[in-house]
């Protein structure tokens, strides 16, 4: 029987988590590589706090998904995981080091891919400096070591590191920056009520809401 054919993703892998950065960076890759084809992927963490975060996210994502597919940019396909573990009060990981693992299992099984674009923006460096760049090499290493993989073979690249939020937001589509959703803990907008709104205090709210002040033209809520 003849094997099934599939599309390699000779573009590389790109996690998505449906926020402004990870948005950008997918923006940024699936229009600068026409000619490539990328694996987006979709880690979806449930620890006992994150349920609404998950539907906020997961509801981003899948509108950006269809977004961009209806704008004709198809040079990709879409995977999604999930990991339950709910009764872990705090989770002991970092959600980076989750979605590195996965990914690096995804490497694993597609050996033509070679790079993961990473969402990292100028703004993460603030305030964290050598830290966050300590955290960064970690991730790396978790991707080398399960993936059997090292820097010579696997490149981790951030192409949007130089921009600020503020600048990313500026790039995305307005419609596309709509439909982002990076609130770590999304509130009920009022008691009883389904329709979950950002929090306006963890740090990505914090960093969005100084960028309206900036820029009152930009499209989110
Ligand atoms: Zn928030």
């Amino acid at each position: 029987m003849k094997p099934l054919q599939r599309q390699q993703y000779n573009g590389g892998i790109i996690p998505f988590s449906g926020g402004i950065d990870s948005a950008g960076v997918l923006y940024h890759c699936l229009r600068s590589n026409p000619e490539k084809y990328f694996l987006v992927m979709k880690v979806c963490l449930y620890n006992s706090i994150s349920a609404n975060r998950m539907t906020k996210e997961k509801e981003a994502v899948h509108n950006v998904i269809e977004y961009l597919r209806e704008n004709g940019i198809k040079n990709f396909e879409y995977k999604e995981l999930e990991y339950h573990y709910p009764s872990l009060e705090i989770p002991p990981l970092w959600d980076s080091e989750i979605v590195y693992f996965a990914a690096a299992t995804c490497v694993r099984a597609y050996p033509e891919i070679s790079c993961l674009y990473e969402g990292v923006t100028a703004d993460d460096y603030i305030g964290e400096g050598d830290d966050f760049d300590e955290r960064l090499e970690k991730y790396a290493s978790i991707l080398h070591l399960i993936a059997d993989r090292n820097t010579g073979n696997f490149r981790i690249e951030m192409p949007l590191s130089k921009l600020s939020k503020l600048e990313i937001m500026q790039m995305l589509p307005p419609e596309m920056l709509k439909m982002t959703w990076s609130c770590r803990y999304p509130v009920p907008k009022e008691t009883y009520s389904y329709k979950l709104e950002r929090c306006h205090f963890c740090p990505p709210c914090k960093v969005i809401d100084k960028a309206i002040e900036q820029d009152s033209n930009l499209n989110i809520i």
